[in-house]
């Protein structure tokens, strides 16, 4: 039975947990090699996003970034010079207000577009891809899926190369310079930083709260609840209200489902796009190219040992400064 979990409902921490897959050991992570290796199960949550109740109100945007704040990075300046000469940091840390797009530091905004003499408004953010390349391609094993189909970049493990933006189907991921590990490992190294995204609010979930943005929601837009259901409500939405669905089949599928009273072709043309303005397009499954799941096969192992190696790295230098030592 599909469970909508209205905003402001009373719910236990057991409850949440258990709808969001949250409870016991589903929270570790799976197996790399094996994620890479095999279609994602049916076991994972999503959420389902009603696009004809948004008004474009931006309270979920907001409390995005009132919830993360504390995560948001800051960076050292002036920004090292990078090598080769001529290469540019990217920096949004003078531009925290942007809300207009996706940024390090804005990890929800809202796209808007007249189609069919309807105002739809579309709040864009992470997928959660059941199978996502980010997580299987990032050689450094900081981007991780978890079975409850939330998909999270380590900040502490992340040297900022952007493999995950750039086989982001959406280029969703997105990176300040200046910050993280490399700064004590290759400070001047070309397209280093922290790729920063939504994660669904994995911290609040784990405490029994809900994501933020589903909370806040004046007009309930947002669902959660296991794929498979939240999948047959929107098919059944679809039906009934003769409307579309973004999502069930997009890169393999994802667990961001959108409905829409109006064809996503249509947004897709309407919406602006761009560097942080992600497309509304169809999308096939990059990880069923057999050269890109080789790849994520092969990457696995050496992925998790560099994870390893990198938050040995982190513990031992904060161990240094924790005693008065600076790497700076
Ligand atoms: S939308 Fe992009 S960043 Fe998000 S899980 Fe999918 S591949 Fe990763
Ligand atoms: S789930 Fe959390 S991190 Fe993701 S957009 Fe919503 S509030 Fe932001
Ligand atoms: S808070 Fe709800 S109604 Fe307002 S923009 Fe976000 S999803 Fe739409």
């Amino acid at each position: 039975m599909f469970k909508h979990i209205a905003p402001n409902s009373r719910i236990t921490r057991r409850t949440l947990l258990k709808t969001l897959g949250l409870g016991g050991t589903a929270a570790l992570l799976p197996d790399r090699a094996r994620a890479a290796a095999l279609p994602a199960s049916g076991g994972e949550t999503a959420t389902l996003l009603d696009l004809s109740k948004c008004i474009g109100c931006g309270a979920c945007v907001q409390t995005c970034r009132e919830v993360n704040a504390s995560r948001y990075p800051d960076p050292v300046k002036p920004l090292p010079t990078l090598l080769p000469p001529g290469t540019r940091n990217e920096d949004f840390s003078d531009k925290r207000g942007d809300d207009t797009r996706l940024t390090p530091y804005n990890w929800l905004f809202i796209q808007s577009a007249r189609v069919d003499g309807k105002e739809v408004h579309i709040p864009r953010r992470c997928m959660h891809c059941q199978n996502p390349p980010c997580a299987n391609l990032c050689p450094w094993g900081a981007a991780s899926k978890r079975e409850s189909g939330t998909v999270s970049i380590d900040a502490e493990v992340c040297l900022g190369g952007a493999k995950c933006r750039d086989v982001c189907p959406w280029q969703i991921p997105q990176r300040q310079s200046g910050v993280g590990l490399y700064l004590h490992i290759l400070p001047t190294m070309a397209g280093n930083g922290v790729m920063f995204k939504c994660d669904r609010c994995q911290d609040r979930v784990a405490t029994g709260q809900l994501p933020a943005c589903v909370e806040a929601c004046p007009q309930s837009v947002q669902s959660v609840g296991p794929r498979n259901e939240l999948a047959a409500a929107a098919r059944r939405m679809a039906r009934e209200r003769g409307g579309y669905i973004y999502g069930l089949e997009e890169n393999g599928g994802t667990n961001t489902i959108y409905y829409s009273p109006v064809p996503f072709e249509k947004l897709e043309a309407a919406v602006a796009k761009g560097p942080g303005k992600p497309h509304l397009a169809s999308v096939a499954d990059s990880m069923a190219d057999s050269n890109t799941l080789a790849w994520a096969v092969l990457l696995a192992p050496l992925a998790g040992a560099a994870s390893a190696l990198l938050k040995g790295t982190k513990r031992i230098l904060a161990s240094r400064e924790a005693k008065g030592g600076s790497h700076e």
